[in-house]
């Protein structure tokens, strides 16, 4: 399927080339495909003029016509959805039917945030006859986002629909590995109308782009995707122009298996969870705390299943998981499983790196001591860490000694039990006996080191408005 290979940078609603840029290549095979302009300064300063002049009118627009251009977004990105989802295959890896349902998902973001935006009421307050005092939100004003690889379409939707539909401009910053697949949700912004300078993409120098635009006095909002490290950084660089931050960082996501779970069941959930997208998921479910009693079984049922995952081109069909996105996940993940082993672990499926591209076996580790760096750093890669547990007491002691705190799953049919994981859980949010946590009437975020601030649902759009109470006597 044909892949776009004339990238653009999108600046007040002109496509335009730069000088400078990256190669993009295709993790099967590290082959070039494409190169991707990079944006210079004088681009930015130009996105950021741009971004400022257009944010009255977007914001006085009203919401209804706004969401109208959102909805035809949403129409396009459907109309599409083959095309883009090819491109993301070959840019990131993951199998076309992942890529598929991620650009659907996106134009349900944009669907969902057209609507919700006209239910935005603010409150009154109760005062004495002839008094009003209300409070209301409104745009906090230009944006600016940064977003990862791993679902470069869903998570850049996530936050420039609810942006957009809150009255914001934004200009996004995607990752250099995804140029392609993300221009496309420029491209059916574009066609749906949206006025010059409302929506905008820069690709570019992750420190150039990130330092210039947060240092800018236009940015009044910064929503980063990625890494605990990288956000802390940003988080310090808008501490300086007092910029608003929401943080989507890491996770290692516990899954605690209890004993009356039913294990067939489960076993046919997780497996397939734990290899979606290469394990490049922030909620991917990491670490299994599995209940002693059903311990061996359960690791048995999962080494079986982990053995039959075929891996592939993600084109392909019968793929069931492709290569990682880039060059450093194998490298990083051949470290943590060496160090594993050394520590005592044993490797019951994979544990090796694919001969070419960026593969690595879909592997399982079992008795993994809490001293490996797997069971501390998160592994982002299809690597599944377990080991057992007697107590409920234990169990979420474990569950909750690292400093992240982004997802939590649990396998039971213990109703009382369930209550209380998901009250003392540390984590934004808690899947029993389901992974469907990331929807779009859902808030979806961190606490601890993965984070703060929701995306999805009504907090989404909240996160791009400020409260303001007015007050008349
Ligand atoms: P990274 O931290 O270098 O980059 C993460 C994302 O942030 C990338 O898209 C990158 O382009 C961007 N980025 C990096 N430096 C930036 C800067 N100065 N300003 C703005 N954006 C910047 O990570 P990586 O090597 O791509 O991935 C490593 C780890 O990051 C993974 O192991 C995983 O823990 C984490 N990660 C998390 C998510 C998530 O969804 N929460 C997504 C991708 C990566």
């Amino acid at each position: 399927m044909g892949y776009e290979t004339d990238l653009k940078l999108f600046i007040d609603g002109v496509w335009k080339g730069s000088d400078t840029g990256h190669t993009v290549v295709n993790p099967v095979d590290a082959s070039a495909i494409a190169e991707v302009p990079y944006a210079t300064k004088a681009d930015l300063d130009e996105a950021l003029a741009a971004s400022e002049r257009a944010w009255p009118e977007w914001r006085a627009t009203d919401v209804e016509k706004r969401g109208a251009t959102l909805h035809k977004a949403a129409a396009l990105l459907r109309e599409r959805a083959d095309l883009i989802a090819a491109t993301l295959t070959q840019e990131q890896g993951k199998i076309l039917a992942e890529a598929k349902a991620e650009v659907l998902g996106s134009a349900q973001l944009f669907d969902w945030y057209a609507e919700d935006a006209k239910r935005d009421y603010g409150r009154t307050l109760v005062r004495p006859a002839g008094q009003l005092s209300r409070v209301i939100r409104q745009p906090v004003g230009p944006v600016a986002t940064f977003t990862p690889w791993n679902f470069p379409i869903y998570l850049l939707a996530k936050k420039v629909s609810a942006a957009l539909a809150a009255g914001c401009t934004v200009i996004s910053r995607p990752p250099h590995e995804t140029p392609g697949c993300t221009t496309e949700l420029f491209r059916a912004l574009a066609d749906a109308g949206i006025p010059n300078g409302v929506a905008q993409l820069v690709h570019g120098d992750a420190d150039l782009v990130s330092r210039t635009l947060i240092a800018s006095r236009v940015i009044r909002k910064v929503s980063f995707t990625g890494s605990t490290g990288v956000g802390k950084h940003l988080m310090k660089l808008c501490a300086d122009s007092m910029t608003r931050v929401t943080m989507e960082l890491g996770g290692h996501a516990p899954v605690l298996i209890f004993d009356d779970c039913d294990l067939e069941k489960t076993l046919d959930m997780v497996v397939p969870q734990k290899f979606r997208n290469a394990g490049q998921v922030c909620v991917s479910p990491t670490r299994f705390y599995v209940q002693r009693g059903i311990y061996d079984a359960f690791i048995k049922g999962f080494a079986e299943r982990t053995a039959k995952v075929k891996i592939g081109n993600g084109l392909d069909d019968g793929t069931k998981m492709g290569p990682l996105a880039n060059a450093r996940r194998p490298d990083a993940i051949e470290t943590l499983v060496q160090d594993a082993k050394a520590k005592g672990a044993r490797v019951l499926a994979g544990g090796e790196r694919g001969d070419k591209g960026f593969f690595f076996q879909p592997t399982l580790l079992a008795d993994v001591p809490n001293e490996a760096e797997i069971m501390n750093e998160e592994p982002f890669g299809p690597v599944a860490v377990s080991r057992p547990f007697d107590t409920f007491d234990e169990v979420i002691e474990q569950a909750n000694r690292l400093p992240y705190g982004l997802a939590a799953f649990a396998f039971t049919e213990n109703g009382r039990r369930t209550n209380l994981i998901g009250d003392l859980v540390e984590s934004g949010m808690v899947g029993i006996n389901t992974f469907a946590i990331s929807v779009a009437d859902a808030p979806f975020g961190g606490v601890k080191d993965s984070g703060f601030g929701s995306e999805g649902g009504k907090e989404g759009l909240e996160s791009y408005q400020v409260v303001k109470a007015i007050h008349q006597a």
